[in-house]
């Protein structure tokens, strides 16, 4: 590391690790789920008071601080006048749900063999904690900062990112905007989404009684069950369905559909607990017309996770191709819904893929409840693309470069943005740690602190470019 600043900042993250480890243990120590909305807590109790709480630790580490109707917060190293061109980096306050597994309190930091555990070390509250102590050394250190810096903490990041919409719509952008909160080095683009139902219409006096599979929109599903009226010899045997009587009915049979859960973006490996269950009933013909016409839509958005069945397949040669998944299926008042989740590159787009999937429903199903976004790429060659993958491989040693992604983060929210962080994927995890969102959430303590001084010189070194 050659930097003449260098010094100055090791030194600086190492003699505040103990106050950096005090203060994620005071943030993740606040649930923030999101919850019922109250006055001034647009998203419930917890992201309201996670909020609160941050912008207490920022205010502590000398920062100016604001909170914008307890939807998002910021710290920065100074007052930003209207026009100011100014830096920022978000990351969030809000968390998913605990869910089942832990092995001790999740809220609750415990420090085992270097990694943090608690819901939220790795996503977001620890890198949060990190970009707070960014702008400490920034102002502390009397570094000329031709922009200023402001350490956005949003609140409602986990579900639905409204907060990124709230400020976009009422506060000037940042010329230049990085979110800590997926993996190194730099990811500098994303795919567009597209997601919504195929519905059936009423069936009525058909033989489908009951159909229930998947968790979320996003994930494959990896059992789905499906109640049907006829007997279990009139079924054909299929590969992952298990067939039972039903106990509720002896005139019904129960499909169970087995299959391999993953998430949408990489679909690679998995099988569709519902796709099995779509197939065997079809071979079976056991169904009425109208249940097989709309069977036999699902069964082209099961056929393959590239959509090829669907005619939509597509590759720009920049991002991996597209992918498609079913999520969830269930019944109600007659009608199956099945939820798909599209991540398509820059060759299509929305209004595309809304015409095949119409195409492909005819008038055995319905296309409802559709929502998208586009995709976002910025050239490896951007200078502050540059500065951000340079700093990194200097700081680690490493000789990694920029990649792009099927998942979605804040950067798309703004008009200059990437993700920068902090997760290492090739860091293995311990057997008694988990990923973001699952059961013992970890982080590994050295690798935030490499973290922190990477922010440090990257925001150093974009201080020094022209915007
Ligand atoms: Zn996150």
């Amino acid at each position: 590391m050659t930097d003449a600043r260098w010094a100055s900042i090791d030194a600086f993250a190492e003699q505040n690790r103990d106050n950096i480890l005090r203060d994620i243990t005071r943030l993740v120590a606040v649930p923030s789920v999101e919850g019922t909305p109250e006055p001034g807590k647009p998203y419930g109790p917890g992201p309201a008071a996670a909020l609160d709480c941050a912008l207490a630790i920022a205010a502590e580490l000398g920062l100016d601080t604001h909170n914008d109707a307890g939807r998002i917060g910021w710290a920065q190293t100074g007052p930003i006048a209207d026009g100011q061109k100014y830096l920022a980096t978000i990351t969030h306050v809000d968390v998913v749900p605990a869910g089942n597994g832990w092995s001790a309190d999740p809220f609750t930091v415990r420090l085992q063999d270097g990694w943090l555990l608690g819901r939220g070390v790795a996503d977001d509250k620890g890198p949060g904690i990190l970009c707070l102590y960014a702008l400490k050394y920034l102002k502390e250190s009397g570094a000329p900062l031709p922009y200023p810096v402001r350490a956005l903490l949003g609140a409602n990041e986990e579900t639905g990112m409204a907060d990124a919409d709230y400020y976009a719509q009422n506060h000037p952008q940042p010329v230049f905007c990085f979110t800590p909160d997926a993996e190194f080095p730099v990811c500098n683009g994303e795919k567009g989404g597209f997601g919504g139902e195929l519905v059936s219409p009423v069936l009525e006096g058909g033989v489908i009684v009951k159909f229930e599979g998947g968790v979320a929109h996003n994930a494959v599903p990896d059992r789905a069950v499906c109640v049907v009226r006829a007997p279990q010899s009139s079924l054909r045997p299929a590969d992952g369905v298990t067939l039972e009587p039903d106990p509720e009915d002896p005139r019904n049979t129960v499909l169970c559909g087995w299959g391999k859960s993953g998430h949408a973006a990489m679909p690679a490996g998995t099988v569709n607990a519902i796709a099995r269950i779509v197939d065997c009933l079809l071979q079976s013909g056991v169904c009425t017309p109208a249940e097989d016409a709309y069977l036999r839509v699902l069964a082209t958005l099961h056929a393959d996770t590239a959509g090829k069945a669907l005619g939509i397949a597509a590759d720009d040669g920049v991002f991996d191709p597209l992918t498609i998944i079913g999520g969830t299926v269930t019944m109600q008042g007659g009608r199956i819904r099945q939820s798909f989740d599209c991540r398509y590159p820059t060759n299509t787009d929305a209004e595309a893929l809304t015409a095949a999937m119409r195409a492909v429903c005819g008038t055995a199903a319905a296309l409802e409840n559709v929502e998208s976004r586009v995709p976002f790429y910025i050239g490896t060659d951007h200078p502050a693309i540059q500065t951000l993958i340079r700093t990194y491989n200097e700081v680690t040693g490493e000789h990694k470069a920029p990649f792009v992604m099927g998942g979605g983060t804040y950067a798309r929210h703004f008009p200059l943005a990437v993700s920068f962080g902090p997760e290492h994927t090739d860091l293995p995890l311990p057997a008694f740690a988990g990923p973001m969102h699952g059961a013992n959430e970890g982080a590994n303590f050295e690798k935030l602190i490499e973290a922190l001084k990477i922010y440090i010189l990257a925001l150093l070194r974009l201080e020094e470019l022209a915007f």
